[in-house]
């Protein structure tokens, strides 16, 4: 059948909550004015919540997981979108309320899309993927606070991680020198190899301390949340900021507002799912600019999406280092 396509699909019913490989049709994909050959897709921490049910991730059932994907426009009634025009999708809703790029098709809004930069091929759009596309939104959080690499030493935590490690190589790239938090101590050579200038454990942020510590990080790009987010605004320096984009260790903060009130930090929320389209667009070409092909290359792992699945399962239990590609098409 012509319109067959491969994808994974995340089904909830009364035998439970499965995720598996289906052969689906066009018939099946939901309502949108573009249809795109999808060839790469990337596994983020979200995906492997979706595809284990370990969170709330997916809002609608059957579900396509994947909050990721690039490829080929095959068909548009969007205006700024023609056939054979690459493109790049993420978030939006994505593998949480509509299909997203686990599946060799997707039929989207093209108000979702943003062209591959010039610079930028497929496989590397999705090497950044989301992950990177969140640490750039971290980057130009803290860049619209006034913070530049001559303030000091900025803090990356969970920084072996999707998000930390392209945040990690794009800040050092950009001149700051960068401290790395890790639990994994044998990433450090790979940490270091980014860019990193400094490796802390991240046992030295993750247990409760005082709501004011030595003043150690001019600026923050925190991926963890919890206590951990805590410490290091309780060692930001004076009029620092932190821009916080997840949850690793935990959704709470358990901090004081002595660092808001008696060092002037600020706190910068990173949201990557719905910023406006001047914001994706402007991400994104600064990623293709800023960021090593070389160093991005060394953060990434390629796998077929005959191994999408099992790799989604992992990321979860925190076995997967940097970003991973899928190919697709
Ligand atoms: P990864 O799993 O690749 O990285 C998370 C890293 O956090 C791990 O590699 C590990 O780093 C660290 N970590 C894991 N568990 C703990 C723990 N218990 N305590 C302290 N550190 C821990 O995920 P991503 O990089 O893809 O995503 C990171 C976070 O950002 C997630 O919470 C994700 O949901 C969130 N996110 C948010 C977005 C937004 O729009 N705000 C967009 C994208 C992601 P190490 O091994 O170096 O210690």
């Amino acid at each position: 059948m012509a319109s067959a396509f491969r994808a994974i699909r995340i089904d909830k019913d009364e035998s439970g909550y499965r995720a598996d490989y289906a052969e689906l049709g066009d018939a099946d994909l939901m309502d949108g004015d573009v249809d795109v050959a999808v060839t790469h897709s990337t596994v983020n921490y979200k995906d492997g919540l979706a595809v284990t049910g370990k969170a709330p991730v997916v809002r609608r059932f059957p579900m396509i997981p994947g909050v990721d994907f690039a490829g080929l426009v095959t068909r548009s009634a969007h205006p700024d979108f023609r056939v054979g025009d690459a493109v790049i999708a993420g978030g939006c809703g994505l593998g949480e309320v509509h299909f997203g790029g686990f599946a060799e098709r997707a039929r989207v809004s093209g108000d979702w899309l943003v062209p591959v930069p010039e610079g930028l091929t497929a496989a590397q759009a999705m090497a950044i993927g989301s992950a990177g596309y969140t640490s750039m939104l971290c980057v130009l959080a803290l860049e619209r606070h006034g913070l530049e690499p001559g303030r000091g030493p900025v803090v990356v935590t969970g920084a072996a991680g999707g998000v930390g490690s392209v945040a990690v190589a794009l800040l050092a790239r950009l001149g700051w020198h960068v401290i790395a938090s890790t639990g994994r101590s044998e990433e450090n050579a790979y940490l270091k190899s980014l860019g990193a200038a400094e490796i802390i454990d991240r046992a030295e942020l993750s247990a409760p301390g005082k709501p004011l510590q030595t003043q150690q990080f001019a600026a923050g790009v925190d991926t963890v949340g919890s206590v951990t987010l805590a410490n290091v605004l309780a060692r930001t320096m004076w009029d620092g900021a932190v821009a916080a984009c997840g949850n690793a260790q935990g959704m709470e903060l358990p901090a004081t507002v002595a660092p808001f009130i008696l060092r002037g930090v600020s706190l910068l929320g990173v949201e990557s799912v719905r910023p406006c389209i001047s914001l994706r667009r402007r991400a994104w070409e600064r990623l293709a600019r800023d960021l090593d092909k070389g160093t991005l290359a060394a953060m990434t792992e390629t796998a077929p999406f005959d191994e999408a699945l099992e790799r989604a399962r992992s990321i979860v239990a925190g076995k997967i280092r940097g970003r991973l590609v899928i190919e697709i098409g």
